[in-house]
């Protein structure tokens, strides 16, 4: 599958059944495998073999999604988690231990910010957020003598912010740590963090990857190129036996290519559950399958609404990185040439009124906390997510009473746009 399109491996990496198996990825609805010795299981619990015992550390159907997802972002592994909360938490979790810090930009979805700064801090784990514009000396500034990862977003939820991938890895390697990139939004088919040297890369596939609203799920791909063991001190848990597997090193066993995801795997799997489950694994491939032909049409429709809303009166201002007039125009075009995302972030004028007065007269566009689906869905944070602050404490955190997110589906855009228009007319 190396030499095909991304296209391709949408379709096809990941599994290739032999003679007169399944020609779609078996769903193995099995919580434990058999074996006809227990020798033979053994060698698994030694990770002297590789093979399936229990799926809550791993299970075919979910590895065979695992392989294309990793084929897709040009990474050497990659692993399913159960959503994409866990997909940050196991990513973090598995350099940073208690005494540990963190650099994360402080343009980040919501819940991977509260993990990071609530609970991580409660299991002593500390961070430093920068923001996603910080300049070379600022980001160096940051890190510590205890820094064990960086982390960012590709384009925030919900700012919507462009994240520098270059820079931020150059800080990062130049204080010996790796990058972590969340690439939710873009997806690969729009940006591959690992080509500018990002050095894991996560996704909560409940979003475009899945795309239907379907299956909540998470991943992470190791692109194999941080080399653990030339910062052995640093990174004990990859460098050092592990005494919970007879004294496995691996970084030594499985080397830079795979010893991120053997770890997190066969020890936090193990440890902490949260495995994808193998329903979930399959409705995600199916999505998949289409993510290569879904995602222009995401950027074709947000684009669309976004010019359309950038010339309306009744509108404050469009934040949205395909917008000449947005700030992160020039970061977007180059890591994302063909577009980011469909999601679409604009303040009303008359605030939380008119922002609930426009919702409620949407036809296509249904109010969810979703994003990232193949229908259209809004959503009014002063109503919903942040609906406990009052006005001041809005504006303070950068979400105006009248800010819309809004999620452009695979609708036709002309409806879309009408439907937002005579919505916007009822104001
Ligand atoms: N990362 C990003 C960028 C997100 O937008 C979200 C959820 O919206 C998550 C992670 C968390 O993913 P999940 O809801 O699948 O746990």
């Amino acid at each position: 599958m190396k030499d095909y399109s991304i296209n391709t491996k949408c379709v096809q990496a990941g599994y290739t059944p032999s003679n007169g198996e399944p020609r779609q990825i078996p769903i193995i609805q099995s919580t434990t495998f058999k074996y006809d010795t227990s020798e033979d299981m053994g060698k698994l619990f030694d990770l002297e073999a590789s093979g399936y015992f229990y799926t809550r550390l791993q299970n075919p159907t979910n590895d065979h999604v695992a392989a294309k997802i990793a084929a897709l972002e040009g990474g050497t592994a990659a692993m399913l988690t159960s959503s994409g909360q866990a997909a940050n938490f196991f990513a973090l979790f598995n350099i940073c231990e208690c005494g540990s810090h963190i650099v994360a930009s402080s343009s980040i979805y919501g819940g991977t910010f509260n993990l990071i700064s609530v609970t991580f801090k409660k299991m002593g784990i500390d961070v430093t957020f920068v923001s996603p514009d910080a300049s070379e000396e600022e980001l160096n500034a940051a890190f510590k003598h205890n820094t064990r990862a960086m982390f960012g977003e590709t384009i925030a939820n919900p700012a919507l912010t462009v994240l520098d991938i270059e820079k931020f890895a150059k800080a990062a390697h130049a204080h010996n740590v790796p990058l972590i990139v969340d690439n939710t939004f873009p997806t690969p088919i729009n940006c591959r963090p690992i080509e500018w040297c990002a050095d894991i890369v996560t996704h909560s596939t409940t979003k475009y990857m899945d795309g239907h609203g379907a299956a909540v799920g998470g991943a992470i791909v190791d692109s194999g190129n941080f080399d653990w063991m030339a910062h052995a001190d640093m990174y004990p848990g990859l460098c050092t036996p592990d005494e919970s597997y007879h004294g496995i090193t691996y970084a030594e066993k499985f080397g830079k290519e795979g010893a991120f995801i053997t770890k997190c795997t066969s020890q936090l799997m193990r440890d902490l559950g949260c495995i994808q489950s193998p329903q979930n694994a399959f409705i995600l491939n199916l999505g998949l399958e289409s993510l290569h032909v879904r995602m222009p049409r995401h950027v074709e429709n947000g684009q669309a609404v976004a010019e359309f809303l950038e010339n309306h009166p009744k509108v404050e201002y469009v934040s949205y990185p395909g917008l000449k007039s947005n700030k992160y125009y020039e970061t977007a075009k180059k890591y994302m040439p063909n577009g980011g995302c469909g999601v679409v972030s604009f303040e009303i004028k008359g605030g939380k009124e008119a922002a609930e007065k426009f919702l409620k007269n949407l036809k296509l566009a249904a109010i969810e906390t979703h994003v990232a689906d193949a229908r259209t869905c809004c959503l009014n944070p002063a109503t919903s997510t942040h609906r406990q602050l009052n006005d001041e404490q809005l504006k303070e955190a950068g979400v105006p009473a009248g800010l819309i997110r809004i999620s452009c589906g695979l609708e036709d855009k002309k409806d879309l746009i009408a439907d937002i228009s005579a919505a916007l007319d009822t104001i």
